[in-house]
């Protein structure tokens, strides 16, 4: 029985159905990435919820390279002979080499877990390539790789891949679009197995926990504790209540996980192998940081960007952007900040998080600018650019943090949605984000109450949502409102609407309440950077002579584009003083920085 015998009919790749058309003369034989329909139907048990649509088409997955391609490919690995049996890599393990089979054939096995039996999930003959997203992503590995039939491989490790990355157009594109399209079939596959995350449906700790593995594009599968998936696999787990969340992986459980211990385990934390410093490092992944580490990467500077949580900032916290240049349909800021990580990863930015900059030496030492982590690591750079955007604003109600991320939420996507889907939920807020969130959450068939202090919707919202909104069966507009009370008791169950126009209160049940009403700058952990009276950082011309010290005689010039009162510090995005607040303006702004940041390290030569 070979490998692809193995693998049900439906988990073949879709290719191979079509036979001849693919079988032009090359080195290629079929390789098979599995993608298992139970597990879709696992997942609709337990209300796993869809998976986004793949960015590739799954079919890339699994290239034919001609015999000139292949033997290009081979030019960047080491060869390697092998035996039946030899384990070539193995879940944990770091830095691992993409392995192209020259001769033989290597399986790529999921290996069991308290819950789950081992199962193979991809065959590759010679002619094929082993490796998915993770080696771009710098994540420990979690599936096995064995030798079925002893023969040849070349190891291309993750420097000569971003070689290949960087110098090969044509191969780069097959790779990295095999690469992307294998992740999306492993997370529909039994390879999802390899990483269970479990928790309370509607708790805090759990959403965060979903969350990150979510905007990381982790492989893994949900289940809520509260269903009876969830209980079966917490008891052979031998996971109790206590426990939760938790996180199920081959040889190791994190309980009471949160997303640093969980990037921690997976290597995702922030490591630097070189002792070199970094040319620029850019502190937080919203639009306006993505941007830069996108232009940054590919211009040749070396890059690494940070955030606090995860990727993807406050556009991930949008679950439809039309207003964004290109997109006339419209697109989820998760998928639209999702493809922008994809192209700072194969452009070779070293992303980490949840990773938080809590301070930045700002005198610089030798030319470099030390940045402090909050772990106790230092990041050694030529330049920083500040894309920390701006943290949500609350409303100053008792009990308030009880409920936040337990019917309190700042974001209206899928994950926040859920938990509220046909119940009554409350949206404070008159600007285009909380218009979006109750458009979107009436489209799930709840009752939205949108609760805004000012007398008119009109005054700070674009008209196309007003028109919608105001014409939605099951969205009332409660302008001159107030949400004034919360109650509940792990959760919150019901809020008070004050009506100041006719000075009546009044309580109605509330699954969720989504807060919209503004952010502020997210500058805390900075000291000595040129700030408005509101905290947002000025930069260039809106410096004035007293903001300039003496370094600024030395250097002999003015601010460049974007950058602060401290040379080579430079600040994009919502955190830039008068910037737009829109995604275009924050990545239009991260992208241009990058043009000040060559000019600010060649005045550092
Ligand atoms: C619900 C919602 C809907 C929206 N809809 C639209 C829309 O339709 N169209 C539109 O154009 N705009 C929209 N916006 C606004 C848009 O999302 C923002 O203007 C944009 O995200 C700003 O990008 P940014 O990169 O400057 O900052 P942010 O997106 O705020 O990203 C900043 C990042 O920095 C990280 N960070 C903060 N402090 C630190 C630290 N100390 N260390 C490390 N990391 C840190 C944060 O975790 C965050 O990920 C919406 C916003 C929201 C909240």
């Amino acid at each position: 029985m070979t490998a692809m015998d193995e693998l049900p009919r439906a988990a073949a790749a879709p290719w191979a159905a079509r036979g001849s058309m693919f079988s032009q003369p090359g080195l290629a034989r079929p390789v098979a990435w599995a993608t298992s329909h139970d597990l879709d139907r696992l997942r609709a048990s337990h209300a796993r919820g869809r998976l986004g649509k793949p960015l590739v088409p799954t079919s890339v997955s699994s290239p034919r390279l001609g015999d000139e391609l292949f033997a290009r490919l081979l030019t960047y690995g080491t060869p390697q002979e092998t035996h039946r049996g030899d384990v070539l890599f193995r879940p944990g393990d770091e830095d691992v080499d993409l392995i192209v089979v020259d001769r033989g054939s290597v399986e790529v096995v999921r290996t069991e877990t308290a819950d789950v039996p081992a199962a193979t999930v991809a065959a590759v003959d010679a002619g094929g390539f082993v490796g998915e997203l993770n080696l771009l992503t710098g994540q420990n590995v979690y599936l096995l790789c064995r030798v079925r039939e002893g023969g040849t491989v070349y190891r291309v490790s993750p420097e000569r891949l971003r070689q290949l990355m960087a110098n090969d157009v044509e191969l780069s594109d097959i790779v990295f679009k095999a690469l992307i399209a294998r992740r999306e079939l492993l997370q529909r596959s039994t390879a999802a197995q390899a990483m269970e995350i479990v928790g309370a449906g509607r708790s805090a700790a759990a959403l965060a926990l979903r969350t990150y593995a979510a905007r990381q594009r982790l492989i893994h599968l949900w289940f809520d504790a509260d269903t009876p998936a969830g209980q079966a696999m917490m008891e052979s787990s031998g996971l109790t209540e206590d426990d939760l969340p938790a996180v199920v992986m081959p040889g190791a459980t994190l309980k009471q996980a949160t997303p640093g211990a969980l990037a921690e385990k997976l290597g995702l934390s922030y490591r630097r192998s070189s002792t070199k410093p970094v040319d620029v490092t850019i502190v937080g992944a919203g639009p306006a940081g993505l941007a830069a580490a996108v232009y940054g990467a590919s211009e040749g500077l070396d890059t690494v960007l940070l955030d606090a949580v995860g990727t993807g900032g406050q556009a991930a916290a949008s679950s439809r952007i039309e207003n964004y240049f290109g997109f006339p349909f419209g697109l989820s800021g998760a998928d639209l900040t999702g493809r922008a990580v994809l192209q700072a990863l194969k452009f070779g930015a070293q992303l980490a998080s949840p990773c938080q900059a809590v301070k930045l030496d700002t005198d610089r030492n030798g030319d470099l600018l030390r940045l402090h982590l909050q772990g106790g690591e230092v990041i050694d750079s030529k330049a920083v650019v500040i894309a920390t955007g701006a943290r949500y604003r609350a409303l100053p109600l008792e009990r308030w943090p009880d409920f936040e991320g337990a019917g309190i939420y700042y974001a209206a996507t899928e994950l926040e949605a859920r938990g509220c889907t046909g119940s009554p939920v409350t949206v404070v807020g008159g600007a285009n984000s909380a218009g979006q969130a109750a458009l979107y959450l009436a489209g799930r068939g709840s009752e939205v109450s949108l609760v805004v202090r000012g007398l008119d919707i009109a005054a700070e919202m674009s008209a196309y949502l007003v028109d919608r909104l105001l014409v939605h069966p099951r969205v009332t507009v409660r302008c001159r409102s107030e949400v004034t009370r919360l109650d509940g008791g792990d959760f919150l169950e019901e809020v008070s609407i004050t009506d100041r126009t006719a000075d009546a209160t009044q309580a109605q049940p509330c699954a969720g309440l989504f807060c919209f009403i503004g952010a502020e700058p997210a500058t805390d952990w900075l000291t000595g950077i040129a700030t408005g009276d509101d905290g947002f950082i000025r930069t260039d011309v809106q410096l004035t002579d007293d903001d300039l010290g003496p370094d600024w005689a030395t250097l002999g010039r003015r601010p460049l584009p974007f950058e602060t009162n401290i040379p080579g510090v430079f600040a994009v995005g919502d955190v830039h003083s008068g910037s737009m607040k829109r995604v275009a303006a924050a990545t239009g702004e991260g992208a241009s920085a990058i043009a000040s940041v060559h000019k600010a390290i060649a005045t550092l030569a």
